[in-house]
Formats: C-alpha cells, structure tokens, sequence
C-alpha cells in the first residue's frame, strides 16, 4: 500500500514526504480556483485542477482522486513524476508574484488517499464484445487500456518484461517514484478486468498477424529501445544506465557503486544515475558532457538539484575510450570539444580539439545517452518519421487497425509520461470510435 512506504533510512526513498492533512487543507485554501484555469491547459491531460482541489478543501478526498482519473488514469505516477515547474504549476497564476499551488503534491495526496483506502476508483463499462490488444504495458499502454475498459472493451496488454509499468515501474529513480506506486496503478487496472500477460514479446513469441486475427484492434506503446552505443573502445566495461537505476530500484542488493564515478550525458537519465552513484557511497561523481552547459537537455532544476548533491560536470568533453586493467575500469580517455555550426539537432556541433587528450580517473563509468528507437517500427515495415513509428492525428499507424502512442512515436518534442498518458487516452478514443462505427 502507498501509505506504507519508507520515507526514511533509504537513501534513494521518496524525497518528497507527503502533504500532511493541515498542509493540504492549507495549500488547498491558497487555490484561486480560477475560471479557465491556466494550470490545466497547461496540463498536458487537461486535468480539472481547480476542481480536483476545491474537492480536497471540502475532505472529498475520493471524489478528487475521481476528477484526477477522469482526465489522467496514472494520476498518482504523474503527481511524483511531472516536470510541473515547465507545466501545470509552471502556469499557476500565483507563480508571479507568490509560490505557485503545489499541484503535484496535492494531486499525489488525493491519489494516495485513495489507493491508501482501497477506494474503487472506476468501473469497466457494458461489454461491447470488441477486442483489443496492446502490446507494452508503460504509461501509454496502461492509459489506453483503462480508457478502452471504461467504454466496455475487452482488453489485453502483453508486456515482454516479468512486470508491468514500463519506465515508471524500472526506470524513474525511486527518489521520485517508488515501484509501489507504478504496480498500485497496475493492480487498480487489473480490478477492473484488463488481463495483463507478462513475459510476452511481440516480434518473438507473438506476431502482428496472429493479434490482428484474433483482436479487432492493437496499440503499440513500446517505448524506445536500449541505451545508444558510444562506439569506443572498452565500451564492454561501460554500464548501461537505464540497468544502473533499474538495479537501484528493484534488485539494490546486486548494484555494486564505485567510488570514482563518471557518468556520460547530461540529461535527466544521467542525472538519475549520478544522483545513485553519491547517494550510495560514491566519494566523487563525474558528469561528461561533450557540449556546454547551454545545450544540456536536463531540466534547469534537476541540474541545481545535482549540484547541491556535489557531483561534478566537465563539460565540454568527449569519452574516446576506457581504460582498464585485469577487467577493472582506472580510467575514461577523453578529448577536449569545442562548438561548431548547428547539426540535425539545431544545437551547435562539438569538434575535437586536436592534441587535447586527457585521462579522468574512474573506477566505474556509466553511460546514459539516450535510448535508440523502437526496432519494431521496421520488424513490422511501418512507416516511421525519423525512426520514430509514424501516425496519423488518430494515432493510426500505416497498418489499418493497428494504432501506437507514446514515446515510441514522439519524434518531437521532450517525452514524459503525462504525455504518453495522453497518447494513451486519445488513441482508446479513436480505436472507441472505430470499433462502435464498424458496430
Ligand atoms: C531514466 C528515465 C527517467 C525518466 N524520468 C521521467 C520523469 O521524471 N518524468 C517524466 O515525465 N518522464 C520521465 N521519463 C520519461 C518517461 O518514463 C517516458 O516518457 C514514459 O515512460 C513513456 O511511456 P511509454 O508507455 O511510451 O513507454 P515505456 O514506459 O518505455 O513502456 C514501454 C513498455 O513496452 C514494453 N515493450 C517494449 N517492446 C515490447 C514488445 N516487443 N513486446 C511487448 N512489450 C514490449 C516495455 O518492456 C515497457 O514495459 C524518464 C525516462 C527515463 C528513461
Ligand atoms: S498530471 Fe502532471 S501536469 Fe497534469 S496536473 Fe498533474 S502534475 Fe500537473
């Protein structure tokens, strides 16, 4: 249960504690409750945030929760995990002049309020006798399958790992979601009768054709695939970064931490692994970056927040190889950049500067560069928009019948799970509409 979860003692628990009723009844009471509120147009899911927290300074704990998931079925995983300052509170009317409302940290009250009381959150709607698969069980799949069972479909999630909950199970440090609250929201979607089936891929012990005959409709929400290769010589001793916080969060026990550690990016992922490396020990923490701090894609205030954990950032520095004895890492090669004109990306190109090599003492290094792009996109020869899987506005891929969202199709823009939460939403509306069409 939610509320039974450690504040205390673990290193890499929740950093925010939960709202005490006085603090909620306090924030709630700030809410302007404004007509047309900015904060939900600036929420990505469009939740009715003035209702919802109108609902929390009445004690309607449970009709709050219920607003929430009218709009957002991971309402719980989104109040810990959305960059809010960029969204809903980053529009708070309030944020001119004073602290905006803390949405997020009410939104995670109501929501934990009512997974804490075991409250029946919504219903399966009348049968429809339709069938529908969806294959990868993170934010998306999970949003649209909840959506989908709401209207009285049938719905079937196969999910290649032993869990469900994609990232937010895996891969988002426990420091802002703990795994308890991914698998709350799983468990509340299997109550309502979704068949959730583990261990099965989609490309190996399942196939596009058999789906499609036996399903009147399939969603693909299968994220993005493994980290990207750097393509340097002793990348065998270079961690995967996305297996680093996995570890931390679900099998600590085998996750060994350096003392030295150098972590390679500079976005948010590698923010979480460098957060892992000094809060477990580590002595000294390394970010490389091969550009400057100016085109780091982490947000502003996961970077002052890593600071203040002490770790360190060389900039402008490319990793060219690792080095290492009898199988243990002593060093990361690198060479000094500097920047160039603008690539594909719209940010200046880094250029080695020659004769600029230097070695970083390391006895670990950890690489988070960012995730390569959904393989099934040509496994099923669907058409992709810079390997991205291609939709339509209705989240139709070029399969007839066979839809997708998440970010395996988010060939622009930041990725997060409020928005694949919504892909999720909008494609169950579009493949409602279909299926009721075609009666
Ligand atoms: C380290 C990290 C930290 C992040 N932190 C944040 C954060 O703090 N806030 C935020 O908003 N966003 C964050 N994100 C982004 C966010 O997690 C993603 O945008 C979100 O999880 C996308 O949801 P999804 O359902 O599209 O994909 P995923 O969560 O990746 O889920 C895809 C699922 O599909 C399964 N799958 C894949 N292929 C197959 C197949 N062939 N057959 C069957 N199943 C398959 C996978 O196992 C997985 O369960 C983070 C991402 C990372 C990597
Ligand atoms: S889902 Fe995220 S962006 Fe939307 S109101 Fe909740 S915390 Fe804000």
């Amino acid at each position: 249960m939610l509320t039974e979860i450690r504040q205390s003692g673990n290193p890499l628990g929740e950093l925010l504690p939960p709202l005490t009723r006085n603090e909620a009844a306090v924030e709630a009471a700030r809410c302007l409750m404004c007509y047309d509120a900015p904060c939900t147009h600036a929420c990505p899911t469009h939740i009715e945030i003035p209702k919802f927290i109108k609902k929390i300074s009445t004690h309607n704990l449970r009709g709050s929760a219920r607003t929430i998931l009218e709009s957002n079925l991971l309402g719980a995983t989104c109040a810990r995990v959305c960059p809010v300052q960029e969204l809903c509170e980053g529009a708070c009317v309030l944020g001119a002049e004073h602290k905006p409302i803390a949405i997020g940290r009410l939104q995670r009250y109501a929501m934990d309020y009512a997974y804490g009381n075991g409250a029946a959150l919504f219903q399966r709607g009348e049968d429809t006798g339709k069938k529908v698969a969806i294959i990868g069980a993170g934010p998306a799949g999970l949003s649209c399958a909840g959506e989908l069972a709401k209207r009285g479909h049938s719905v079937t999630l196969f999910e290649k790992r032993d869990l469900a909950g994609g990232l937010s199970t895996y891969g988002i440090i426990g420091l802002r979601e703990p795994v308890e609250v991914a698998l709350a929201e799983v468990a509340m979607l299997t109550k309502v009768g979704i068949k959730i089936e583990t261990s099965k891929e989609l490309g190996t012990n399942l196939s596009l054709p058999d789906l499609q005959s036996n399903f009147d409709a399939v969603f693909l929400s299968v994220g993005l695939g493994a980290t990207t290769s750097l393509g340097i010589p002793g990348e065998e001793y270079i961690l995967d970064g996305l297996e680093y916080i996995e570890q931390s969060k679900l099998d600590e026990h085998k996750l060994v931490v350096g003392q030295n550690v150098v972590v390679i990016g500079a976005g948010n992922t590698a923010i979480d692994c460098a957060t892992i490396a000094k809060r477990l020990g580590a002595a000294q923490v390394t970010m490389v970056y091969r550009r400057s701090e100016k085109e780091m894609t982490a947000y502003a205030h996961e970077y002052d927040f890593i600071k203040r954990e002490g770790v360190r950032f060389s900039f402008l520095t490319q990793p060219i190889r690792v080095n290492a004895k009898n199988g243990a890492v002593e060093s990361v090669e690198c060479v000094r950049e500097s920047l160039g004109a603008a690539d594909a990306s719209g940010r200046p190109s880094p250029q080695p500067v020659p004769g600029s090599e230097f070695l970083l003492p390391a006895d670990q290094v950890v690489k988070a560069t960012g995730q390569e792009r959904p393989h099934l996109a040509s496994l099923l020869k669907l058409k992709t928009d810079k390997g991205f899987i291609q939709v339509t506005e209705h989240f139709e891929t070029s399969l007839h019948g066979v839809y997708s969202g998440g970010d395996c199709i988010r060939a622009r823009g930041a990725a997060s799970t409020v928005m694949a939460v919504q892909d999720g939403k909008l494609a169950a509306h579009s493949i409602h509409e279909r299926l009721v069409a075609h009666g």
